[in-house]
């Protein structure tokens, strides 16, 4: 099962100084993109081997002491969705009230919750620890989120066995710069498409002109956590289960607004995908929930493919302004392809298969460690890594790490001074040079000193 830590605490504590902390070292690749991080709560982490999704239930504002301020609606959403709560309190300013009346709130959750001191670089740490006993949530953790310290205790103290979220990358050396598609379609039942997008945005209609006259078999799978509903189907010999994600909308449509949408499910979905559809509403341009999607969705390093739906009815002008929206917020995007589909007329949804099979095909490619090695070497011949502390920088040996998202693995020496502009420089270039489209290049970098 995914671990979910839900950051509790009052304003100010550090809360989204923490998360950002947490998921940094996942998210590399998303880091940089514009309009994006700024507002998600939802980011995937990882600590050495421990994958874990992290969400930061901050942004209500106010400085108050009141229950009901401190707590909203959100919040308690957020808290029954994890599995484990995280209390976070500034070791500056002392217990307060409020930080008492979260920590009883947190305990008649019945989850696991830890105490987290922090600021603890501004502060004397043995008084704040003696003071923060008293909220009877056992021994305290010491952190600095801005410096980072504490993190790798923390860590190991709310997941000690490390087996929470499989981490199935690894090393693969193999001479076959391309490895047939059949060969590395799953043996299951089919690949496996999870169609993504907020409510409305026409998945049902979609998976339903898919299927056609095709329409097999449609299962419901209920009492499973994965609330989705699986739908098996063959095209041109080729089989497929298309993940309706929409049935999480319909089940819950009897509670509250907020729980119709669930960030977790979605993640199940995409999580348990081959590759990620994403439809968006040409109408509707790109939303806040659409970009956390988006977020989840780079976070996981699932191939992609974006529809953009209701195409149909749109005149020249709109067109090309839902275009340049686009363009400009999906930049992070440009490894996916794009296709513009009506849903209801069918318009462009026969691309989508093959599309889906590119995407699925380009994260499995088997590249050879001599290849990868060629071409860094062309890269660093065309543009020298920059001098850092009077030395320049050195890249000496890549291989591939993983798949999902596809990993390289560069190793060499200050390679922890890279600037960001030239790792996306060799992102960007081993994308073109494998002609990898529907999948991110990661870069994962091993330094020798
Ligand atoms: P949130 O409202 O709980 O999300 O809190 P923020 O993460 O926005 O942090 C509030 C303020 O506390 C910011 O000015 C941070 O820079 C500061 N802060 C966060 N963590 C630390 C820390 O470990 N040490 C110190 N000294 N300041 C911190
Ligand atoms: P879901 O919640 O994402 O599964 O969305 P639905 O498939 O239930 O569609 C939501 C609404 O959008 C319905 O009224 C559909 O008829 C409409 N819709 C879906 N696709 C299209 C499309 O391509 N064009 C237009 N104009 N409407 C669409």
């Amino acid at each position: 099962m995914q671990a979910i830590l839900a950051l509790v605490g009052r304003p100010n504590v550090g809360k989204s100084t923490l998360f950002n902390r947490l998921t940094r070292s996942r998210d590399a690749l998303v880091a940089d993109l514009p309009g994006l991080t700024r507002d998600r709560k939802y980011g995937l982490g990882r600590l050495g081997e421990r994958d874990y999704l992290v969400v930061d239930t901050g942004g209500l504002g106010e400085e108050s002491d009141e229950i009901d301020t401190l707590m909203g609606e959100q919040t308690r959403a957020a808290m029954r969705e994890a599995t484990h709560l995280l209390l976070l309190i500034d070791g500056r300013a002392g217990v307060t009230a409020g930080d008492e009346m979260l920590a009883t709130e947190l305990r008649a959750m019945g989850k696991p919750v830890y105490l987290v001191v922090n600021k603890i670089d501004a502060t004397t740490p043995a008084t704040a620890m003696a003071e923060a006993y008293r909220l009877g949530l056992g021994e305290p953790l010491p952190i600095s989120a801005v410096r980072g310290s504490g993190l790798d205790r923390l860590i190991d103290t709310v997941l000690p066995d490390g087996k929470d979220g499989g981490d199935e990358t690894e090393a693969v050396e193999s001479d076959d710069t391309v490895v047939e598609e059949s060969a590395v379609l799953p043996a299951h039942a089919g690949l496996r498409i999870a169609f993504v997008g907020r409510p409305n945005v026409g998945k049902s209609t979609l998976i339903n002109r898919l299927l056609g006259e095709n329409r097999v078999v449609v299962f419901d799978r209920p009492g499973t956590t994965r609330d989705s509903i699986d739908v098996p189907f063959e095209r041109d010999g080729r089989r497929y289960v298309l993940v309706d994600t929409a049935g999480i909308r319909r089940r819950a449509r009897v509670n509250e607004m907020i729980e119709k949408f669930s960030i977790v499910k979605a993640l199940d979905a995409i999580n348990a995908a081959d590759v990620v559809i994403l439809v968006l509403d040409a109408r509707a341009g790109v939303t806040e929930q659409d970009a956390h999607l988006i977020g989840l969705a780079l976070d996981a390093g699932a191939p992609l493919v974006v529809a953009i739906n209701k195409w149909d009815g749109l005149a020249e002008d709109e067109r090309n302004a839902v275009r340049r929206t686009l363009d400009l917020r999906l930049t992070f995007l440009d490894f996916a392809e794009r296709h513009f589909i009506s849903a209801l007329h069918g318009t462009g949804v026969g691309h989508l298969l093959a599309a889906a099979r590119r995407a699925h095909e380009s994260s499995h490619r088997q590249v050879s460690t001599a290849e990868l090695n060629r071409l860094l070497e062309g890269f660093v011949n065309a543009h020298q890594p920059p001098l850092s502390r009077g030395r320049r920088i050195k890249l000496r040996y890549a291989h591939l790490g993983g798949h999902r998202p596809f990993t390289i693995v560069i190793h060499g020496n200050q390679t922890d001074r890279l600037p960001g502009e030239y790792k996306r420089y060799l992102a960007n270039g081993y994308r073109r040079a494998l002609k990898l489209v529907g999948t991110p290049v990661a870069l994962e970098f091993k330094t020798g000193d």
